[in-house]
């Protein structure tokens, strides 16, 4: 979609530091971190919200959430644990509007969130 800020990114058109790539899904690191391990992993399609999802999107989100706990454990927080999140809409403080899911570790978090 011409005016999301992430499939610019997705695109090449703005800069990301890009932690991983494949046909469907790609992970770069969020420009605000959280966390000593914040990524956001997100798929190529342009998908506006959790909301715009169908049943043919079910493998899809299993990767997003596969490939999240890949990352989790090649940055070394298997063990530890970490968070992963999808915001969706304004009172969870979406404020992209191309489906991601965060990607925290690193270091303790607490519950329930703000
Ligand atoms: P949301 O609030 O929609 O769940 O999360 C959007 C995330 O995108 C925020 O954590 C924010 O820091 C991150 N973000 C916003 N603009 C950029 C950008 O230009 N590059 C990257 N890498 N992350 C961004
Ligand atoms: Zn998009």
């Amino acid at each position: 979609m011409a005016d999301c800020l992430f499939c610019k990114i997705i695109a090449g058109e703005i800069p990301g530091a890009i932690v991983h790539s494949s046909d469907r899904i790609v992970a770069f690191k969020d420009i605000n971190p959280q966390a000593p391990t914040h990524v956001l992993v997100l798929p190529r399609r342009h998908i506006a919200t959790l909301n715009d999802l169908t049943e043919a999107d079910d493998a899809l989100v299993g990767e997003l959430v596969r490939t999240a706990a890949a990352i989790a454990k090649k940055n070394g927080h298997a063990e530890a644990g970490y968070r992963t999140v999808f915001n969706c809409n304004a009172d969870a403080g979406q404020t992209v509007f191309h489906i991601h899911l965060h990607l925290l570790g690193g270091r303790k978090l607490s519950w329930p969130p703000g």
